[in-house]
């Protein structure tokens, strides 16, 4: 891939006590499309008058959300009923290909009928595969997300409530999961909390019957269906939404599974994944995202430059810099440094993923039809610009080499993130160590050089910490393994990216 970002492997969404469940699954998963492109999926819940049972009829293919439920009767005819799980999901390459990966999953079980939606990755799937494959279990699907199914399948718990407990007991590692049951909605966060799970409600809570509730990835996808955010789902909580707890105003079950390793939220979501207009962790990602270019500020500012010279220019690298850096200039002008945020890249949103770039540059066309420079804001000018993170480099290298062309007088790049020096086993895409650029030089300084640009400089780990905490107070740890390699859940460090495709 020419330009590499890193990609979350999946979004989630869930609603209960809705009757627009389904409809309101789909938005949802609209305004959590950035968090995977590859396929999407709706689960309904309902009761099948025929047949006189509750069935779990499903809608799900390869494409965008808008692409793959493109027919409303889709709404008025097959994903019925008052509850429903969704899932948008982003695969590497191999796995791509396999349809049956496409979530969310649904089974029938001897205690009724079981949809799951997972985003993450699970660091012990190799040895519950073997586990499993050793007692002659087969497998539909790729995906490690289908060990949980197995597991509460196979659990000796009688209820299907503790069936899927002592599954959630025997996994480890990187999940938020929305489970749907006959009756419930079991919204799950692992107990390092690494993904981010929210609880929204529509509706009055004292209405008989009770409100609707909602979990998502992001409360983004409340707001685009009126839902207000009521908390997080904790690290380690399992909550159990039904029709009683919603006619109790909300008052669900909710348990606790033991922690092993403390809490570790991933602070890439804070640095570049999720959406600015978000709230995550407890705390909005515009907020926290702006702290980071401030501090990136105080570290690395923008270069002086003499009276007689243009104001100096600060421009993100677009979309996903554009708050940090907004941060970063405004902070720079309070500490009375002499420059101005510009828009001098231009994206252009109507790339797809299947993109060919004929011709003989492939990757420099393909960043060319990405990004465009304002050349007359660009020239002779002193530009800073600014990206959340570099991972290959590949991209910033073309930026910096448009730049010039556009007549910038000195090019000066701004990482509002630290190093990436290792992969992410936790549920974000990464390339493997030895791509990553960090890891083919010594310093900063060397890649600066290859980079082509008059200085360039990350924000550093601990300045990374110092404003996620400052932003939200909340006492919670994060993980910072990708800048750190501190992973704080045992990983198997010799799985390679390929192995990890047969994961979600
Ligand atoms: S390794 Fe990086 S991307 Fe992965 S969970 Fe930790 S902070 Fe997030």
């Amino acid at each position: 891939m020419s330009d590499y970002k890193v990609k979350e492997e999946c979004g989630i969404f869930g609603a209960f006590n809705d009757p627009a469940a389904a409809r309101h699954t789909y938005y949802g998963l609209h305004a959590l499309q950035h968090r995977g492109q590859e396929s999407s999926g709706i689960v309904s819940s309902t009761f099948d008058e025929q047949m006189q049972q509750p069935v779990m009829p499903s809608y799900k293919d390869f494409g965008l959300v808008l692409d793959v439920f493109d027919d409303p009767a889709i709404f008025e005819t097959q994903l019925l009923g008052n509850a429903a799980i969704g899932h948008n999901r982003y695969s590497t390459s191999g796995a791509s290909t396999n349809r049956s990966n496409i979530q969310p999953f649904v089974v029938h079980h001897r205690n009724g009928n079981l949809g799951l939606a997972h985003n993450g990755n699970l660091s012990n799937a190799r040895k519950l595969r073997d586990r499993f494959r050793d007692k002659g279990t087969l497998f539909q699907t790729t995906s490690d997300s289908e060990l949980i199914l197995h597991l509460t399948s196979q659990s000796d718990e009688e209820t299907h409530f503790e069936q899927i407990r002592d599954a959630l007991s025997q996994i480890e590692g990187a999940y938020s999961l929305v489970l749907l049951t006959d009756d419930h909605l079991i919204a799950v966060r692992d107990a390092n909390g690494f993904r981010p799970l929210a609880l929204g409600r529509l509706g009055d809570p004292d209405q008989e019957g009770g409100a609707a509730y909602f979990v998502a990835s992001e409360t983004c996808a409340f707001d685009m269906i009126g839902a207000e955010y009521i908390r997080d789902i904790e690290p380690g909580e399992i909550l159990v939404i039904d029709r009683e707890g919603c006619a109790n105003g909300g008052d669900f079950d909710s348990y606790q599974i033991p922690s092993k390793h403390g809490v570790s939220q991933c602070v890439f979501e804070y640095v570049y994944f999720s959406r600015p207009d978000s709230k995550i962790f407890g705390e909005m990602v515009d907020k926290v995202r702006r702290r980071i270019g401030e501090e990136l500020a105080r570290e690395a500012p923008v270069p002086e430059v003499s009276e007689d010279e243009k104001t100096p220019i600060v421009i993100p690298v677009p979309d996903s810099a554009n708050t940090s850096t907004l941060g970063y200039a405004m902070e720079c002008q309070k500490m009375g440094l002499r420059c101005r945020f510009e828009l001098g890249l231009i994206r252009n949103h109507y790339v797809g993923r299947t993109f060919i770039a004929p011709g003989q540059d492939r990757r420099e066309m393909k960043v060319r039809c990405k990004f465009n420079t304002v050349e007359g804001l660009l020239r002779d000018r002193t530009v800073i610009v600014m990206d959340d993170s570099i991972v290959r480099g590949t991209t910033a290298r073309y930026l910096v080499n448009m730049l010039r062309e556009s007549g910038a007088k000195s090019v000066h790049f701004r990482v509002s993130s630290p190093r990436v020096i290792s992969p992410c086993f936790y549920g974000m895409d990464f390339p493997n160590k030895s791509e990553l650029l960090a890891n083919q030089f010594e310093d900063a300084d060397e890649i600066g050089e290859w980079l082509g640009v008059d200085s360039l400089a990350y924000l550093s780990v601990d300045g990374l910490m110092k404003a996620v905490h400052g932003a939200n107070k909340q006492d919670h740890g994060y993980c910072n393994a990708c800048f750190t390699a501190n992973y704080p859940v045992p990983v198997d460090m010799s799985t390679t990216k390929e192995e990890n495709e047969w994961q979600v």
